[in-house]
C-alpha cells in the first residue's frame, strides 16, 4: 500500500511513523517543523470519555516510542492545580473519579493544605492537586520521527477532484500514485481541502501564550485556572531563572476569533492587556516579557475529526490539545487507512458525528480539554 501524508506536525508525524511500522510505503511531506523546546502540556484530565482514553493512550505511546527509538527525557512529570468555582465542584468530582480510574493521581485540597499553594486563591474556589501531570518534549519526538520516516520539507497543494486528486509539490505535480492521501495540515487543512471541493466543519484561529515574570514561590507546576480562563505552566530550563524575586513561567489563552493562518504568527497587540489582569488575581507581581503565537483549528464540538472521502482522508481540528491526544488519534487514523475495525470510543473521532454538510462558523465556548 502507498500512502502520502501531507503535513507532519504532531498528528502527521505520528501517523507516518505508525504506517511505516506497519509496512506501508509512506511518502511524508511537510512545510516546516517548529515546536517549542519547553515542551507542551500532556494531561489525561479530559472531559469526553474518548479524549480520556486517547490522552491515556497518547501517554503510553510517548513512553513506548521514546524507549523504542532511544529518545531521552521525553516526559517530565509535574504537579498541576485545577481551580474551579464552587458551583462546578460536583461536575469536577465526577470527572475526578474517571481520571483516577485512568491513572491520574488527584485529590481535592482541604482548607488546611491550601496554605502550601504558590498562588492566590479565594473563598468561592475549589482546588484539585494532581501529582502526575506531564510536559512532553514533542519537539524531540517529531525531530526523531522526521528522520525515521524521511519527511521531505516542501509546500504541497492539492488540485483536481475527490475522484482524481493531484498533488503538487512546490508547484510541480507529483507523478507517484497513492492508494491514500492523508491531509494533516492543522489550521491549513480547511483551505487545502476546499481546493478539491471538500467542506469540513473546521475553523482556524490564532492561539497565543507569553513568557511572564511572576511572584510565585516555585515555578514547577501547571495551573489550570478555569475561574480566570488562563493557564500557567513551567518553561523548561528558563523556569530556573529569576528576574529579581520573580520566577519565569508561561501563561496563555489568548485565542483570537477565527482567522486564516499565516506562515508567521504575530502576537496580537491586545494579548498582554487581556491576560495581565487575570494573572494579577493569582500573583502579586506580573511582568510580561515576550509573546508567542501559532495557529490551531477546531470543530463545532472542539474535538478533532477523521474524515474519509474515497482515497482522501483528513485528520484535523485539534484545538489547543494536539499533543495531549494527537498521537492516539493518529493511531486510530492508521486503523481507518488499513481498514481495521474501530471500537466505540475510537469511532467518536469520525466526522460522521456531525452528519453531512456541517460547517463551523464560530469558536466553541471552551475547548474540549478545558472545564
Ligand atoms: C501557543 C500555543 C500553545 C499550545 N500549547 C499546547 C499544549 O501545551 N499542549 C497541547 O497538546 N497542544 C498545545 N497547542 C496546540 C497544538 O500545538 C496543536 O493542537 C497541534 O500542533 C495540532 O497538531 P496538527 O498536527 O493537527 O497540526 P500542526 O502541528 O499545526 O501541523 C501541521 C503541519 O502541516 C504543515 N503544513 C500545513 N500546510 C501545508 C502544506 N500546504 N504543505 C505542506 N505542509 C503543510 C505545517 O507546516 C505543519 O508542520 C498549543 C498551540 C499553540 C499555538
Amino acid at each position: 500500500m502507498r500512502v502520502c501524508v501531507v503535513g507532519c506536525g504532531v498528528v502527521g508525524s505520528f501517523l507516518s511513523l505508525f504506517l511505516k511500522e506497519r509496512g506501508v510505503d509512506v511518502t511524508a511531506i511537510s512545510r516546516r517543523r517548529r515546536y517549542p523546546r519547553i515542551g507542551l502540556i500532556q494531561s489525561i484530565m479530559q472531559k469526553h470519555p474518548a479524549d480520556i482514553y486517547a490522552a491515556r493512550r497518547t501517554r503510553e505511546l510517548y513512553l513506548e516510542i521514546s524507549r523504542r527509538y532511544n529518545i531521552d527525557d521525553v516526559l517530565t512529570y509535574v504537579r498541576s492545580y485545577t481551580v474551579v468555582r464552587k458551583e462546578k465542584e460536583e461536575h469536577v468530582d465526577k470527572l475526578v473519579e474517571q481520571w483516577k480510574k485512568n491513572g491520574v493521581s488527584i485529590e481535592k485540597l482541604e482548607r488546611d493544605s491550601l496554605k502550601e499553594i504558590p498562588f492566590k486563591h479565594y473563598e468561592d474556589e475549589i482546588i484539585y492537586l494532581c501529582t502526575n501531570d506531564t510536559i512532553v518534549r514533542i519537539d524531540k519526538l517529531i525531530d526523531k520521527i522526521w528522520n525515521i520516516v524521511n519527511v521531505k520539507k516542501h509546500n504541497v497543494e492539492i488540485k483536481g477532484s475527490i475522484e482524481n486528486v493531484k498533488i503538487y509539490v512546490d508547484g510541480r505535480e507529483l507523478k507517484k500514485k497513492f492508494d491514500k492521501i492523508v491531509i494533516c495540515c492543522g489550521s491549513w487543512t480547511r483551505s487545502l481541502l476546499r481546493k478539491v471541493g471538500i467542506t469540513l466543519p473546521l475553523l482556524p484561529y490564532k492561539c497565543q501564550a507569553g513568557l511572564f515574570a511572576l511572584s510565585t514561590r516555585d515555578s514547577n507546576y501547571i495551573l489550570y485556572d478555569y475561574v480566570n480562563k488562563t493557564y500557567v505552566r513551567p518553561c523548561g530550563e528558563l523556569s530556573k531563572l529569576r528576574i529579581g524575586r520573580e520566577k519565569l513561567m508561561v501563561a496563555g489563552n489568548g485565542n483570537t476569533p477565527p482567522m486564516e493562518p499565516e506562515e508567521k504568527a504575530e502576537v496580537e497587540p491586545w494579548f498582554a492587556d487581556e491576560i495581565i489582569p487575570k494573572l494579577r488575581r493569582r500573583f502579586e507581581k506580573v511582568r510580561y516579557l515576550k509573546g508567542s503565537a501559532g495557529f490551531c483549528d477546531t470543530t463545532p464540538d472542539a474535538r478533532p475529526i477523521i474524515a474519509s472521502f474515497g482515497s482522501l482522508i483528513a485528520v484535523s481540528g485539534f484545538d489547543g490539545y494536539g499533543a495531549e491526544i494527537g498521537p492516539a488519534v493518529a493511531e486510530i487514523a492508521c486503523k481507518v487507512i488499513l481498514d481495521e475495525p474501530l471500537n466505540e470510543l475510537e469511532r467518536s473521532f469520525l466526522v460522521d458525528r456531525f452528519g453531512t454538510g456541517v460547517e463551523a462558523s464560530s469558536l466553541p465556548e471552551v475547548e474540549a480539554h478545558e472545564l
